[in-house]
């Protein structure tokens, strides 16, 4: 019962054999593997993106912190959500690769930025010129970090928006197929097509060791972006074992196969929440995390049995009342099972 987050899970055996497969013989370092020749045609053909870009990193705050770097000046604001990750949980990464810039946060219910208040933050922004935080890009998190996804209409909402004060546009998809399998749409659909310039693909999440891709819609960024990737200390000599993973992750659409499956699992746990006696849902669940609340004894029971998750947002105490309830994050990846959704749940139950 383990739903603290979706990296707590193994790697799926496709992907172990194809890194035991990669490891056989020689191949060229920093990139200029075979493997990665693939990786780049898949991603190509996957995003309709022929001209596109293709890098590997191998976390998501370098992914997303080197993707902003190359699209936004130091003297300038990133549009964030307030709850994204790159404001809460990337240790300023993106302030200290951007060399400066600042994040500007845009509320929104359910993690989702509201368009009225990002056109407003947009219309007020630098009124004293030279003096100020200049416009700088929007970033938007899908799937958000309340588990809620925008669909690629609300993406191009947002986009446009940031087009129309001539701003460029990152996706932090770190959990980019948990959104696609729930929006249903294709990956251009919600990408390019909607307006986004560059993107953060994530692997780790949904099943690979540590790789995310980072796509460039637009090559003019591609030399900046190898450039900021060696200067910031990601480009990995032996680049096979990263490209490996990504094929493998790509191949006969396995990345899609997983994000199935853990949209599935927190499916099921979100109905069987909202089922509970004191069962409440905080945000709606549309990929593959849920935000509910329940009463603090069924919490202390549920540990008492080893389930491991936060209580979000932190700072809630296990001490006190045993019906009032608290709030938890409840994290499903591929590799959650059916049995362990609903031991949990006969545990909440009592
Ligand atoms: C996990 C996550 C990342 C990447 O985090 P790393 O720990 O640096 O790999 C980025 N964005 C979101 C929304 C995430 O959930």
């Amino acid at each position: 019962m383990y739903f603290a987050s979706d990296n707590s899970s193994g790697v799926p055996a496709e992907v172990l054999e194809a890194l035991s497969r990669a490891n056989r013989g020689f191949s060229m370092p920093y990139g200029a593997d075979d493997l990665m020749e693939g990786v780049r045609t898949s991603l190509r053909e996957i995003f309709e993106a022929p001209e596109a870009s293709v890098y590997l990193v191998a976390t998501g705050t370098a992914a997303n912190a080197l993707a902003l770097a190359c699209y936004c000046p130091p003297w300038a604001a990133v549009y964030c959500h307030r709850t994204a990750h790159v404001e809460e949980d990337e240790c300023n990464a993106p302030e200290f690769y951007t060399g400066g810039a600042k994040l500007v946060p845009v509320d929104g219910p359910d993690g989702r930025m509201e368009p009225e208040r990002l056109e407003a933050a947009l219309d007020a922004a630098a009124p004293g010129g030279v003096h100020n935080t200049q416009k700088g890009m929007l970033t938007i998190t899908n799937t958000t970090e309340a588990g809620t996804v925008y669909s690629p209409g609300e993406v191009a909402r947002l986009a446009g928006i940031a087009r129309g004060h001539g701003l460029p546009v990152h996706m932090d998809g770190a959990r980019f197929a948990n959104a696609l399998v729930s929006a249903g749409c294709t990956p251009a659909e919600m990408t390019w097509k909607a307006g986004v310039d560059v993107l953060s693909f994530g692997g780790t999440k949904n099943g690979l060791m540590g790789v995310e891709a980072v796509i460039l819609f637009d090559p003019r960024k591609a030399w900046e972006f190898e450039l900021r990737r060696k200067r910031g200390g990601h480009l990995f000599s032996k680049h096979r074992y990263l490209s490996a993973q990504m094929a493998a992750y790509l191949a006969d659409d396995l990345w899609l196969d997983l994000a199935g499956r853990a949209n599935a699992a927190a499916a099921r746990l979100s109905q069987g929440i909202a089922a509970l006696e004191g069962g409440e849902l905080r945000h709606p669940t549309q990929a593959n995390m849920v935000f509910a609340a329940f009463p603090r004894a069924a919490h202390l029971r549920a540990r008492e049995a080893g389930a491991a998750y936060y209580l979000w947002p932190f700072g809630q105490s296990l001490d006190g009342p045993a019906e009032t309830p608290l709030s938890a994050r409840l994290v499903c990846s591929w590799a959650t099972t059916r049995e362990d959704i609903d031991r949990f749940l006969g545990l909440l139950r009592g």
